[in-house]
């Protein structure tokens, strides 16, 4: 039994291998990509939140500051005012004198220390300074003409003077608080104080806060990093250049622009600035980026601008990305090598499920190839119980054959013998009573005549008598037989039928032995020529040839007559037993069929030709005994 190979045979392998190979080309590098895609998108989202918390705090941290800033500006917006209410003020510039400049001088000195300004002081209509607190020192600005500044312009008009530059006598900055004095509605003066507000900055640098104040110009004047000072968060247009150069608002001073690295707006108050770093803040970092949250400060056209640090922040995003990535990383690994070992489980129960099936299979197979041979087994035993019966019954069928042919050759005999018989005995009858009356006129030499006719009809009689009884005989298988007394005695048989035709018999054979019965001999003999009489019935001029010749320890008889032949139909039959083609009970059909099993029988056969020049010939080929010189008739 054969078990279907291609049943446990696995896919075919070009297609597995190569989804294979793609999946080991490919799966990687999507891994990583997607590691550095989730990385930068958990970057972004951690960044984008960070920066949302960063200005909700920043933005309360902004109003704090602002209103601190506020505040400190605010302290001094009365001073200008208060001196109108001096009168020794109104004196000096009503009529400005020597005594009276000295009495303001003291006074401005005095409020100046109290209010903690850094200068206060008094100037006429045309700008010139009448009266100052630090008239003591080198560089006062008693007597400077200061027309030119921009809060006295505007305070000479009758408004407020705000205004941060740097001092033209001493190049110091700060803020310029200046106020129209005015008497009975009509100017007569300016009043003003000059603040420093370093200690803003200072406060500032202490509490490690990163702000800057701009003007109305977009300068920076006030900033926790000196290093930003004095210059512009917007570009300054050619016109804004020239005209802050002749107003010397801030000096000489170069108001180069803030120049970030990088610069993105994210709302109408915020913005990320990106500058290089400063070494003294950060010592680890090129670069340092900042929330920048400004908010306009109240009764001034500056601006406050709080700066949060992002770095911690982008830091904090970048560990969130990277653990992100991480975390896809491990998550894409555990899954794949899940899955991996999920397809070998399967693949190992699939292998299992296959094997058992096939031994399924095998097994009913084998059940069904058993019951299959076992069928067959009793069908072959049926077959060999069948044929033994069919052999039995075969030999039986040929035993009653050989009785029924001999029956019918001594039907076939008794008939010819009595015909034999009957002749001679009434002759003899004829004879004898002759003789009697030849006896009784004494004519003796005629009855003694007639006596010897008698004696030799009784011979004859007796011949007959005598092959009757040797047909008769029951054969002996182990018996040899001779060929030449086997032909005599079947011619002896068929005298009578021989005598009555005009026969030429041609005897071309050997005086040999064969292995076979004499008796069984002379009966297919018998058979063979007495067929062949019948066939030559009709024949005028019948004749029978019986030629002889050996090969290969055989003997083979040829009976060969002139007769009428057998037609093609009945060449099939010959054979069969009970086949005949002769008129009512003249035969058998046991003639053949008997000769043809006796010589089987001994080891030998009996077979048939047609000749082409007309007639049959019967060819019995037995086994020799032994051989003696050829005899001729
Ligand atoms: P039976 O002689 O009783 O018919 P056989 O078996 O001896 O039976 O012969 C069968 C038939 O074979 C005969 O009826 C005859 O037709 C044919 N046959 C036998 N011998 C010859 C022959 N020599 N020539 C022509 N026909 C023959």
């Amino acid at each position: 039994m054969k078990c279907d190979p291609n049943q446990f045979r696995a896919p075919p392998p070009s297609l597995a291998v190569k989804t294979r190979l793609i999946r080991q080309l490919f799966l990687p590098p999507l891994v990583v990509a997607l590691m550095i895609g989730l990385g930068f998108i958990g970057f972004w989202i951690s960044e984008y939140y960070g920066i949302r918390t960063l200005s909700d705090t920043g933005e309360r941290q902004l109003e704090l500051h602002a209103r601190t800033v506020e505040s400190e500006l605010g302290k001094y917006t009365y001073l200008p005012s208060l001196l109108e209410l001096e009168s020794s003020v109104s004196k000096l510039l009503a009529e400005p004198n020597q005594e009276t400049r000295k009495t303001v001088n003291d006074y401005l000195e005095g409020l100046n220390r109290r209010s903690r300004s850094r200068a206060i002081y008094v100037m006429d209509t045309t700008g010139r300074v009448l009266a100052t607190s630090n008239w003591r020192d080198a560089d006062s600005y008693q007597g400077e003409d200061l027309s030119f500044r921009a809060y006295f312009q505007n305070a000479v008009r009758g408004q407020p003077g705000r205004f941060y530059g740097i001092g033209s006598t001493n190049g110091e900055p700060g803020y310029y608080l200046a106020h129209g004095l005015e008497e009975h509605g009509k100017i007569i003066g300016v009043a003003v104080v000059k603040v420093r507000l370093e200690a803003l900055e200072e406060r500032w640098q202490r509490a490690r806060l990163e702000a800057f104040v701009s003007d109305e110009n977009g300068i920076i004047i006030l900033s926790s990093d000196p290093a930003r000072r004095l210059k512009a968060v917007r570009p300054l247009s050619d016109d804004t250049r020239d005209r802050l150069a002749h107003s010397l608002q801030y000096y000489w001073a170069t108001l180069n622009e803030l120049e970030p690295l990088a610069r993105e707006r994210l709302n109408e108050v915020s913005e990320t600035l990106t500058f290089p770093a400063n070494s003294e803040v950060v010592n680890d970092a090129h670069e340092v980026s900042y929330l920048a949250q400004t908010r306009p400060l109240l009764d001034t056209p500056w601006h406050f601008t709080l700066l949060t640090p992002l770095n911690d922040l982008r830091r904090a995003a970048i560990n969130q990305g990277i653990l992100v990535a991480v975390a896809f990383g491990l998550v894409a690994f555990l899954l794949i090598a899940w899955n991996e070992r999920r397809k070998v489980i399967a693949t190992r129960l699939a292998a299992r499920e296959a094997l058992q099936e096939a031994n399924s299979q095998l097994e009913r197979r084998i059940a069904e190839r058993t019951s299959d041979l076992r069928a067959s087994n009793e069908r072959l035993k049926g077959q060999i119980r069948e044929r033994r019966q069919a052999e039995e019954t075969l030999r039986r069928a040929q035993d009653e054959l050989v009785q029924a042919g001999k029956l019918a050759a001594i039907g076939q005999m008794s008939t010819s013998i009595a015909h034999e018989l009957n002749q001679p005995l009434a002759a003899l009858r004829t004879l004898s009573g002759n003789t009697v009356r030849f006896l009784e006129r004494g004519a003796l030499d005629t009855a003694s005549a007639n006596l010897k006719t008698i004696n030799e009809l009784i011979d004859r009689m007796g011949r007959i008598t005598a092959s009757l009884r040797s047909f008769a005989r029951r054969g002996d298988d182990q018996s040899q037989a001779s060929l030449t007394k086997a032909v005599d005695a079947a011619f002896q048989v068929l005298g009578a039928r021989v005598d009555s035709q005009p026969l030429s018999v041609h005897r071309d054979f050997a005086t040999v032995q064969l292995q076979i019965d004499q008796t069984r001999l002379e009966q297919i003999l018998v058979n063979l020529i007495g067929n062949a009489l019948d066939a030559m019935q009709d024949q005028p001029s019948p004749e029978l040839w019986l030629e002889g010749s050996s090969s290969e320890g055989k003997y083979r008889l040829r009976v060969r007559d002139n007769g009428h032949g057998v037609d093609a139909e009945a060449r099939k039959h010959l054979f069969e037993p009970f086949f005949t083609t002769k008129p009512g009970e003249q035969g058998l059909g046991l003639g053949l069929t008997l000769s043809a099993s006796l010589a089987a029988a001994t080891g030998g056969n009996l077979a048939v030709e047609h000749p082409a020049s007309g007639g049959t010939a019967f060819v019995l080929s037995l086994p020799l005994a032994g051989i003696q010189p050829t005899e001729s008739t």
